[in-house]
């Protein structure tokens, strides 16, 4: 009998626990509990930290988990971190489900740095317009290079006034599409545009127009995590579960 936790967040997650529900496989999705108002879905939810490893490694023992699936966003690392520790401590099977980062392609015009903070060192120089597309927790950051004019797309509206003087917020949620992207970015004359590796194809839309309209990047790499076993595919993750 199989009792799944997914650690969620993302649109694979969200893929996941669909295919689980009409696979009839039992599980719970955990939401950080950063977005106000989550998607409806198919499946048990539970939102909110764990309490650090030894929380999450409480909640597996305490809910008899049998598969721990860790499909978090790629820049989520201390979630990953975690679950890595607690599945070892438990001794609970755990399969990392994540999406392969983006690469450069011919016409692209990228810059990677390796954090959120030597972007924002990156910033240096005479004003731009930015489209800053990070997540509000992230914005703090750039506070260090106020020159620019930040178009900032966010889920849910700032609990404070973002600190960079300059900015304009859409609110909008992903998948976004290119040519939408490509609207946006000229009707806001956007000459760079700031993102994380994601990875994925919900939010590539901003890298494509900006490849169409011979926009630089400026790309943060992930951070680094310790080796585990992972795949990019939903169908592995089932295989996985059944095997
Ligand atoms: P993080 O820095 O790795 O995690 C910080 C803490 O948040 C964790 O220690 C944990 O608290 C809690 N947490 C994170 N993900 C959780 C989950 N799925 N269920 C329950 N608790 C969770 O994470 P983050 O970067 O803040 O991301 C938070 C959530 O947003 C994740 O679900 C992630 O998939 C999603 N997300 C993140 C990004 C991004 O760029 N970082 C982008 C899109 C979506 P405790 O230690 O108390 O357990």
């Amino acid at each position: 009998m199989h009792n799944i936790l997914v650690l969620g967040g993302t649109i694979e997650a969200t893929r996941l626990v669909a295919e689980l529900a009409s696979a009839g496989l039992p599980c719970t999705l955990s939401y950080a509990g950063r977005v106000e108002r989550p998607k409806p879905q198919p499946v048990p939810v539970r939102v909110g930290g764990f309490g650090g490893t030894d929380g999450l490694a409480s909640y597996l023992r305490e809910h008899a988990i049998t598969h721990l699936i860790d499909a978090t966003h790629p820049f989520a690392a201390q979630i990953s971190r975690n679950a890595l520790h607690a599945a070892q401590a438990t001794g609970t099977p755990l399969l990392a489900l994540t999406r392969p980062p983006w690469t450069a392609s011919p016409g692209d015009n990228w810059q990677t740095v390796p954090d959120i903070p030597a972007a924002a060192a990156a910033l240096a120089g005479p004003a731009r317009r930015i489209l800053l597309a990070l997540g509000r927790m992230h914005l703090a950051a750039f506070a260090q290079a106020p020159q620019h004019h930040y178009l900032l797309r966010l889920v849910d509206p700032p609990e404070a006034p973002p600190p960079l003087p300059d900015h304009h917020i859409i609110l909008d949620r992903g998948p976004f599409d290119a040519a939408s992207d490509e609207a946006l970015m000229r009707a806001h004359r956007i000459d760079l545009v700031v993102s994380k590796n994601a990875g994925g194809s919900g939010a590539q839309a901003k890298l494509i127009a900006a490849r169409a309209l011979g926009l630089p990047v400026l790309m943060i790499d992930r951070p680094a995590l310790p080796a585990r076993h992972e795949t990019h595919e939903i169908r592995t993750t089932l295989d996985w579960l059944m095997g």
